[in-house]
Protein backbone atom coordinates (compact mmCIF):
# COMPACT_ATOMS: atom_id res chain seq x y z
CA UNK A 1 0.00 0.00 0.00
CA UNK A 2 1.16 3.53 -0.43
CA UNK A 3 2.04 5.21 2.41
CA UNK A 4 2.50 9.66 1.76
CA UNK A 5 2.94 11.66 5.15
CA UNK A 6 4.83 14.65 5.96
CA UNK A 7 7.44 13.07 7.93
CA UNK A 8 10.43 13.49 5.64
CA UNK A 9 12.22 10.41 7.38
CA UNK A 10 9.65 8.29 6.55
CA UNK A 11 10.25 6.02 3.77
CA UNK A 12 7.18 5.62 0.98
CA UNK A 13 6.63 2.59 0.46
CA UNK A 14 5.07 1.05 -3.42
CA UNK A 15 4.89 -2.01 -5.45
CA UNK A 16 6.33 0.12 -8.23
CA UNK A 17 7.67 3.16 -8.69
CA UNK A 18 8.03 5.09 -12.58
CA UNK A 19 10.83 7.43 -13.08
CA UNK A 20 9.53 10.13 -15.77
CA UNK A 21 5.65 10.53 -16.58
CA UNK A 22 6.08 11.34 -20.54
CA UNK A 23 4.73 9.39 -23.16
CA UNK A 24 5.62 5.89 -21.76
CA UNK A 25 5.36 6.36 -18.46
CA UNK A 26 2.63 7.92 -17.98
CA UNK A 27 0.88 5.10 -20.42
CA UNK A 28 1.98 2.63 -18.51
CA UNK A 29 0.58 3.95 -15.33
CA UNK A 30 -2.87 4.81 -16.76
CA UNK A 31 -3.31 1.08 -17.59
CA UNK A 32 -2.30 0.09 -13.70
CA UNK A 33 -4.49 -1.10 -11.41
CA UNK A 34 -4.18 -3.33 -8.68
CA UNK A 35 -0.89 -2.42 -6.91
CA UNK A 36 0.84 1.11 -5.67
CA UNK A 37 2.26 2.70 -8.14
CA UNK A 38 4.24 6.35 -7.80
CA UNK A 39 5.07 8.13 -10.79
CA UNK A 40 7.71 11.24 -10.70
CA UNK A 41 7.32 13.51 -13.26
CA UNK A 42 8.70 16.93 -12.73
CA UNK A 43 6.67 19.06 -16.03
CA UNK A 44 3.77 19.03 -16.47
CA UNK A 45 1.78 18.13 -19.80
CA UNK A 46 1.53 21.91 -21.06
CA UNK A 47 5.21 22.64 -19.92
CA UNK A 48 5.93 19.60 -23.14
CA UNK A 49 3.30 20.24 -25.73
CA UNK A 50 4.36 19.49 -28.57
CA UNK A 51 2.95 16.72 -31.89
CA UNK A 52 3.38 13.29 -31.86
CA UNK A 53 2.21 11.20 -35.05
CA UNK A 54 1.34 7.81 -36.19
CA UNK A 55 -0.46 5.74 -38.67
CA UNK A 56 -3.09 4.85 -36.81
CA UNK A 57 -5.50 1.91 -37.88
CA UNK A 58 -9.35 2.09 -37.16
CA UNK A 59 -9.50 1.10 -33.71
CA UNK A 60 -6.75 4.00 -33.02
CA UNK A 61 -7.87 6.88 -34.63
CA UNK A 62 -11.05 5.72 -32.37
CA UNK A 63 -9.04 5.32 -29.40
CA UNK A 64 -7.09 9.12 -29.91
CA UNK A 65 -10.13 10.76 -31.07
CA UNK A 66 -9.90 12.98 -28.04
CA UNK A 67 -6.78 14.17 -28.48
CA UNK A 68 -6.33 14.18 -32.03
CA UNK A 69 -4.90 17.74 -33.89
CA UNK A 70 -5.13 16.34 -37.68
CA UNK A 71 -6.00 12.66 -39.40
CA UNK A 72 -5.06 12.52 -43.00
CA UNK A 73 -5.84 9.49 -45.32
CA UNK A 74 -3.28 11.07 -47.90
CA UNK A 75 0.16 11.77 -47.45
CA UNK A 76 3.25 12.97 -49.71
CA UNK A 77 6.74 12.84 -50.09
CA UNK A 78 8.41 15.20 -53.19
CA UNK A 79 11.63 15.99 -54.36
CA UNK A 80 12.54 18.23 -57.67
CA UNK A 81 11.50 15.23 -59.56
CA UNK A 82 8.75 13.81 -58.23
CA UNK A 83 5.49 13.74 -56.11
CA UNK A 84 4.49 10.34 -54.23
CA UNK A 85 1.01 11.03 -52.62
CA UNK A 86 -0.35 8.08 -50.61
CA UNK A 87 -3.96 7.42 -50.23
CA UNK A 88 -4.90 4.70 -47.70
CA UNK A 89 -7.59 3.05 -47.09
CA UNK A 90 -6.58 0.90 -43.72
CA UNK A 91 -4.52 4.02 -41.77
CA UNK A 92 -4.79 7.73 -41.31
CA UNK A 93 -1.74 9.58 -40.35
CA UNK A 94 -2.78 10.95 -37.11
CA UNK A 95 -1.16 13.70 -34.94
CA UNK A 96 -1.96 14.00 -31.46
CA UNK A 97 -1.40 16.77 -29.18
CA UNK A 98 1.62 15.34 -26.41
CA UNK A 99 -0.03 17.50 -23.80
CA UNK A 100 -3.78 16.36 -24.68
CA UNK A 101 -2.92 13.22 -24.19
CA UNK A 102 -1.10 12.76 -21.20
CA UNK A 103 -3.50 14.74 -19.18
CA UNK A 104 -6.22 12.20 -20.24
CA UNK A 105 -3.74 9.55 -19.59
CA UNK A 106 -3.25 10.86 -15.59
CA UNK A 107 -6.97 11.72 -15.62
CA UNK A 108 -7.38 7.81 -16.03
CA UNK A 109 -5.02 7.06 -13.11
CA UNK A 110 -6.76 4.31 -10.80
CA UNK A 111 -6.59 5.50 -7.13
CA UNK A 112 -3.12 3.49 -6.41
CA UNK A 113 -2.06 6.11 -8.51
CA UNK A 114 0.12 8.92 -7.10
CA UNK A 115 1.88 11.49 -9.44
CA UNK A 116 4.65 13.39 -7.66
CA UNK A 117 5.43 16.58 -10.17
CA UNK A 118 8.75 16.07 -9.13
CA UNK A 119 12.17 14.77 -10.40
CA UNK A 120 13.37 11.51 -9.06
CA UNK A 121 16.92 12.09 -7.26
CA UNK A 122 19.62 9.88 -5.89
CA UNK A 123 17.71 6.92 -7.72
CA UNK A 124 19.58 3.64 -6.15
CA UNK A 125 18.99 0.03 -7.60
CA UNK A 126 18.29 -2.52 -5.55
CA UNK A 127 16.83 -5.90 -7.30
CA UNK A 128 14.29 -5.19 -9.65
CA UNK A 129 13.25 -2.26 -7.25
CA UNK A 130 15.16 0.67 -5.66
CA UNK A 131 15.11 3.96 -4.02
CA UNK A 132 14.73 7.45 -4.53
CA UNK A 133 13.60 10.95 -3.21
CA UNK A 134 11.96 13.40 -4.67
CA UNK A 135 10.61 16.48 -3.45
CA UNK A 136 12.68 16.51 -0.06
CA UNK A 137 10.82 12.81 0.72
CA UNK A 138 12.38 8.99 0.30
CA UNK A 139 10.72 6.79 -1.08
CA UNK A 140 11.51 2.87 -2.41
CA UNK A 141 9.38 0.46 -4.80
CA UNK A 142 9.82 -3.26 -5.13
CA UNK A 143 10.09 -2.60 -8.83
CA UNK A 144 11.04 0.22 -10.87
CA UNK A 145 10.94 1.49 -14.32
CA UNK A 146 13.08 4.21 -15.74
CA UNK A 147 12.19 6.61 -18.85
CA UNK A 148 14.41 9.25 -18.22
CA UNK A 149 15.69 10.25 -21.77
CA UNK A 150 19.18 9.32 -21.92
CA UNK A 151 21.94 11.65 -22.84
CA UNK A 152 22.96 11.45 -26.62
CA UNK A 153 26.59 11.71 -27.75
CA UNK A 154 27.54 15.12 -29.22
CA UNK A 155 28.34 14.08 -32.68
CA UNK A 156 25.98 11.16 -33.18
CA UNK A 157 23.47 10.63 -36.15
CA UNK A 158 20.50 12.59 -34.81
CA UNK A 159 17.16 14.07 -36.25
CA UNK A 160 16.73 17.49 -35.37
CA UNK A 161 13.68 20.16 -36.54
CA UNK A 162 12.47 23.39 -35.43
CA UNK A 163 8.86 23.68 -36.14
CA UNK A 164 6.11 26.08 -35.93
CA UNK A 165 2.14 26.13 -36.06
CA UNK A 166 0.65 28.89 -37.72
CA UNK A 167 -2.40 30.42 -39.08
CA UNK A 168 -2.34 31.51 -42.39
CA UNK A 169 -3.79 34.92 -44.04
CA UNK A 170 -5.83 32.69 -46.68
CA UNK A 171 -6.96 29.15 -46.85
CA UNK A 172 -4.14 26.68 -48.28
CA UNK A 173 -4.03 24.38 -51.20
CA UNK A 174 -4.97 20.72 -50.35
CA UNK A 175 -5.11 20.16 -46.64
CA UNK A 176 -6.57 16.48 -46.79
CA UNK A 177 -2.93 15.78 -47.93
CA UNK A 178 0.05 15.56 -44.99
CA UNK A 179 3.13 16.42 -46.55
CA UNK A 180 5.50 14.03 -44.72
CA UNK A 181 8.89 14.70 -46.92
CA UNK A 182 9.31 18.06 -48.75
CA UNK A 183 13.17 17.45 -49.91
CA UNK A 184 13.14 20.64 -51.88
CA UNK A 185 15.23 22.48 -49.40
CA UNK A 186 19.38 22.99 -48.63
CA UNK A 187 20.99 19.88 -49.02
CA UNK A 188 23.84 21.03 -48.02
CA UNK A 189 24.36 19.78 -44.46
CA UNK A 190 22.84 17.11 -44.46
CA UNK A 191 19.52 15.34 -45.29
CA UNK A 192 16.90 18.24 -44.82
CA UNK A 193 13.18 18.26 -45.84
CA UNK A 194 9.84 20.03 -44.84
CA UNK A 195 6.77 18.17 -42.76
CA UNK A 196 3.71 20.39 -42.97
CA UNK A 197 0.54 19.22 -41.27
CA UNK A 198 -2.48 21.22 -42.25
CA UNK A 199 -4.49 20.73 -39.74
CA UNK A 200 -7.08 23.11 -41.39
CA UNK A 201 -7.41 24.88 -44.03
CA UNK A 202 -6.30 27.87 -42.43
CA UNK A 203 -4.02 26.12 -39.42
CA UNK A 204 -0.18 24.25 -40.14
CA UNK A 205 2.52 22.66 -38.69
CA UNK A 206 5.59 23.15 -40.57
CA UNK A 207 9.17 21.70 -39.35
CA UNK A 208 12.21 21.66 -40.81
CA UNK A 209 14.10 18.24 -40.25
CA UNK A 210 17.50 17.08 -40.41
CA UNK A 211 18.87 13.63 -40.31
CA UNK A 212 22.24 14.70 -39.50
CA UNK A 213 25.35 14.59 -36.86
CA UNK A 214 25.59 17.96 -36.21
CA UNK A 215 22.41 20.34 -34.92
CA UNK A 216 22.02 23.81 -36.58
CA UNK A 217 21.06 27.22 -34.97
CA UNK A 218 17.36 27.63 -34.74
CA UNK A 219 17.65 30.59 -37.08
CA UNK A 220 18.74 27.91 -39.98
CA UNK A 221 15.49 25.73 -39.36
CA UNK A 222 13.84 29.10 -39.16
CA UNK A 223 15.13 30.39 -42.65
CA UNK A 224 14.29 27.14 -43.84
CA UNK A 225 10.87 27.24 -43.49
CA UNK A 226 10.50 31.00 -44.48
CA UNK A 227 11.65 30.37 -47.27
CA UNK A 228 9.04 26.96 -48.00
CA UNK A 229 6.54 29.21 -46.89
CA UNK A 230 7.25 32.11 -49.44
CA UNK A 231 7.33 29.20 -52.42
CA UNK A 232 4.22 27.87 -51.63
CA UNK A 233 2.45 31.28 -51.22
CA UNK A 234 1.50 30.62 -47.75
CA UNK A 235 1.40 33.90 -45.54
CA UNK A 236 1.57 33.98 -42.04
CA UNK A 237 -1.58 35.47 -40.24
CA UNK A 238 -0.16 34.88 -36.56
CA UNK A 239 2.57 32.46 -35.40
CA UNK A 240 0.69 30.01 -32.25
CA UNK A 241 3.81 27.92 -31.10
CA UNK A 242 7.22 26.89 -31.93
CA UNK A 243 8.42 23.44 -30.93
CA UNK A 244 12.14 21.70 -31.17
CA UNK A 245 13.24 18.47 -31.08
CA UNK A 246 16.11 15.98 -31.39
CA UNK A 247 15.17 12.20 -31.32
CA UNK A 248 18.42 9.62 -31.46
CA UNK A 249 18.85 7.75 -34.74
CA UNK A 250 21.77 5.16 -32.97
CA UNK A 251 21.95 2.83 -29.88
CA UNK A 252 21.02 4.95 -26.63
CA UNK A 253 22.57 4.18 -23.19
CA UNK A 254 20.28 3.97 -20.20
CA UNK A 255 20.58 6.48 -17.72
CA UNK A 256 21.25 3.50 -15.26
CA UNK A 257 21.56 0.13 -16.93
CA UNK A 258 20.62 -1.13 -13.44
CA UNK A 259 17.56 0.05 -13.61
CA UNK A 260 14.82 -1.55 -16.06
CA UNK A 261 13.76 1.00 -18.85
CA UNK A 262 10.99 1.83 -20.82
CA UNK A 263 10.17 3.90 -23.93
CA UNK A 264 12.48 5.30 -25.52
CA UNK A 265 15.16 4.86 -22.86
CA UNK A 266 14.92 0.64 -23.65
CA UNK A 267 15.10 1.73 -27.41
CA UNK A 268 11.73 2.38 -28.75
CA UNK A 269 12.77 4.58 -31.32
CA UNK A 270 12.93 3.17 -34.76
CA UNK A 271 16.94 4.08 -35.48
CA UNK A 272 15.76 4.81 -39.47
CA UNK A 273 12.55 7.32 -38.77
CA UNK A 274 12.18 8.35 -35.31
CA UNK A 275 8.95 7.46 -34.65
CA UNK A 276 8.45 5.83 -31.62
CA UNK A 277 5.01 6.61 -30.19
CA UNK A 278 3.62 2.92 -31.47
CA UNK A 279 6.17 0.81 -30.42
CA UNK A 280 6.06 2.79 -27.06
CA UNK A 281 2.13 2.15 -27.04
CA UNK A 282 2.74 -2.09 -27.89
CA UNK A 283 5.65 -2.02 -25.27
CA UNK A 284 3.49 -0.80 -22.38
CA UNK A 285 0.25 -2.06 -22.72
CA UNK A 286 1.76 -5.78 -22.88
CA UNK A 287 4.26 -4.52 -19.88
CA UNK A 288 0.54 -3.36 -18.16
CA UNK A 289 -0.77 -7.35 -19.08
CA UNK A 290 2.29 -9.21 -17.84
CA UNK A 291 2.22 -6.77 -14.66
CA UNK A 292 -1.29 -8.09 -13.73
CA UNK A 293 -0.55 -11.17 -13.31
CA UNK A 294 2.43 -10.86 -11.93
CA UNK A 295 5.85 -10.63 -14.36
CA UNK A 296 7.71 -7.64 -14.51
CA UNK A 297 10.36 -7.76 -17.37
CA UNK A 298 10.16 -4.68 -19.61
CA UNK A 299 9.47 -6.41 -23.39
CA UNK A 300 11.35 -5.55 -26.42
CA UNK A 301 9.77 -2.80 -28.22
CA UNK A 302 11.53 -3.43 -32.05
CA UNK A 303 12.45 -6.24 -32.89
CA UNK A 304 16.67 -7.36 -32.99
CA UNK A 305 16.20 -7.79 -37.14
CA UNK A 306 14.02 -4.59 -37.41
CA UNK A 307 16.92 -2.88 -35.33
CA UNK A 308 20.06 -4.43 -37.65
CA UNK A 309 18.24 -2.99 -40.63
CA UNK A 310 17.73 0.25 -39.76
CA UNK A 311 21.86 0.49 -38.14
CA UNK A 312 22.02 -0.54 -41.90
CA UNK A 313 20.15 2.16 -43.35
CA UNK A 314 21.35 4.86 -41.65
CA UNK A 315 25.23 3.45 -42.22
CA UNK A 316 24.37 4.05 -45.87
CA UNK A 317 22.63 7.54 -44.91
CA UNK A 318 26.38 8.58 -43.32
CA UNK A 319 29.04 7.08 -46.01
CA UNK A 320 26.95 8.12 -48.89
CA UNK A 321 24.49 11.18 -48.20
CA UNK A 322 24.00 11.86 -51.58
CA UNK A 323 21.67 9.20 -52.19
CA UNK A 324 19.49 9.91 -48.69
CA UNK A 325 16.92 11.56 -50.82
CA UNK A 326 16.72 8.85 -53.69
CA UNK A 327 16.25 6.04 -51.12
CA UNK A 328 13.76 7.73 -48.96
CA UNK A 329 11.60 8.82 -52.35
CA UNK A 330 12.82 4.98 -53.45
CA UNK A 331 10.68 3.52 -50.58
CA UNK A 332 7.39 5.96 -51.12
CA UNK A 333 7.77 4.97 -55.15
CA UNK A 334 8.24 1.03 -53.95
CA UNK A 335 4.85 0.61 -51.72
CA UNK A 336 1.75 1.37 -51.92
CA UNK A 337 -0.08 3.66 -49.31
CA UNK A 338 -0.65 0.55 -46.52
CA UNK A 339 2.64 -0.97 -47.22
CA UNK A 340 4.38 2.49 -46.70
CA UNK A 341 1.98 2.85 -43.44
CA UNK A 342 3.23 -0.91 -42.77
CA UNK A 343 6.78 -0.21 -43.29
CA UNK A 344 6.84 3.32 -41.34
CA UNK A 345 5.23 1.35 -38.08
CA UNK A 346 7.88 -1.46 -38.00
CA UNK A 347 5.04 -4.14 -39.35
CA UNK A 348 6.28 -4.38 -43.43
CA UNK A 349 5.50 -7.60 -44.72
CA UNK A 350 7.89 -9.83 -46.52
CA UNK A 351 6.30 -8.72 -49.67
CA UNK A 352 6.66 -5.01 -48.38
CA UNK A 353 10.06 -5.53 -47.66
CA UNK A 354 10.81 -8.06 -51.01
CA UNK A 355 9.56 -4.50 -52.69
CA UNK A 356 11.75 -1.67 -51.08
CA UNK A 357 14.94 -4.25 -51.64
CA UNK A 358 14.75 -4.60 -55.05
CA UNK A 359 14.48 -0.74 -55.06
CA UNK A 360 17.48 -0.18 -53.32
CA UNK A 361 20.94 0.18 -54.77
CA UNK A 362 22.57 -2.71 -54.07
CA UNK A 363 26.48 -2.23 -53.46
CA UNK A 364 25.95 0.55 -51.22
CA UNK A 365 24.03 -1.98 -49.10
CA UNK A 366 26.22 -4.81 -49.76
CA UNK A 367 28.94 -2.24 -48.62
CA UNK A 368 27.67 -1.54 -44.94
CA UNK A 369 26.08 -4.87 -44.54
CA UNK A 370 30.04 -6.68 -45.22
CA UNK A 371 31.55 -3.52 -42.89
CA UNK A 372 29.75 -4.55 -40.24
C1 LIG B 1 9.67 17.13 -30.03
C2 LIG B 1 9.51 15.66 -30.31
C3 LIG B 1 8.57 15.23 -31.22
C4 LIG B 1 8.38 13.86 -31.47
N1 LIG B 1 7.45 13.48 -32.37
C5 LIG B 1 7.24 12.17 -32.57
C6 LIG B 1 6.22 11.75 -33.47
O1 LIG B 1 5.57 12.57 -34.13
N2 LIG B 1 5.96 10.42 -33.59
C7 LIG B 1 6.68 9.49 -32.90
O2 LIG B 1 6.42 8.30 -33.05
N3 LIG B 1 7.71 9.87 -32.09
C8 LIG B 1 7.99 11.17 -31.89
N4 LIG B 1 8.98 11.53 -31.04
C9 LIG B 1 9.81 10.48 -30.43
C10 LIG B 1 9.18 9.85 -29.16
O3 LIG B 1 7.88 9.38 -29.43
C11 LIG B 1 9.13 10.84 -28.02
O4 LIG B 1 10.44 11.25 -27.71
C12 LIG B 1 8.47 10.29 -26.75
O5 LIG B 1 8.22 11.38 -25.90
C13 LIG B 1 9.33 9.27 -26.02
O6 LIG B 1 8.61 8.86 -24.87
P1 LIG B 1 9.34 8.47 -23.51
O7 LIG B 1 8.31 8.25 -22.49
O8 LIG B 1 10.35 7.44 -23.76
O9 LIG B 1 10.18 9.80 -23.14
P2 LIG B 1 9.58 11.19 -22.71
O10 LIG B 1 8.23 11.39 -23.26
O11 LIG B 1 10.65 12.19 -23.01
O12 LIG B 1 9.40 11.04 -21.12
C14 LIG B 1 10.50 11.03 -20.23
C15 LIG B 1 10.10 11.92 -19.07
O13 LIG B 1 11.10 11.83 -18.05
C16 LIG B 1 11.05 13.03 -17.34
N5 LIG B 1 12.26 13.13 -16.49
C17 LIG B 1 13.50 13.53 -16.84
N6 LIG B 1 14.31 13.47 -15.76
C18 LIG B 1 13.56 13.00 -14.73
C19 LIG B 1 13.82 12.71 -13.36
N7 LIG B 1 15.04 12.88 -12.83
N8 LIG B 1 12.81 12.26 -12.60
C20 LIG B 1 11.57 12.06 -13.12
N9 LIG B 1 11.27 12.32 -14.41
C21 LIG B 1 12.25 12.78 -15.20
C22 LIG B 1 10.93 14.09 -18.42
O14 LIG B 1 10.39 15.31 -17.90
C23 LIG B 1 10.02 13.39 -19.44
O15 LIG B 1 8.67 13.83 -19.35
C24 LIG B 1 9.20 12.90 -30.79
C25 LIG B 1 10.19 13.35 -29.91
C26 LIG B 1 10.36 14.71 -29.69
C27 LIG B 1 11.47 15.13 -28.75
Amino acid sequence: MSKLDNNTNEINEFDIAIIGGGSAGISLASQLNDCSVVVLEPRTPAERDCSWALWADSHQVEKFAAVTKGSWQQWRLIDHQTEVCHYSDQYRYTSLSSAQYMTQCESKLSKGVDLIRAPAEDVLASGNGGSFSAAGKHYRAAQLYDSRPPKMADNSLRQHFLGWEIRTKYPINEPEIATLMDFRVDQSRGLHFIYALPFSDRRLLIESTMISNHLEDKDWYRQAITEWLHEQNIEIEESLSEETGVIPMHKIKPVDKDIASIGAASGAVRLSSGYAFTGIQAQVTQLAERISVGQYAVPSPISSILIRLDEIFNRVLMAQPELAVSLMMGTAKALDANGFARFMLGSATIIDWAKVIMAMPKVPFLKQVFHS
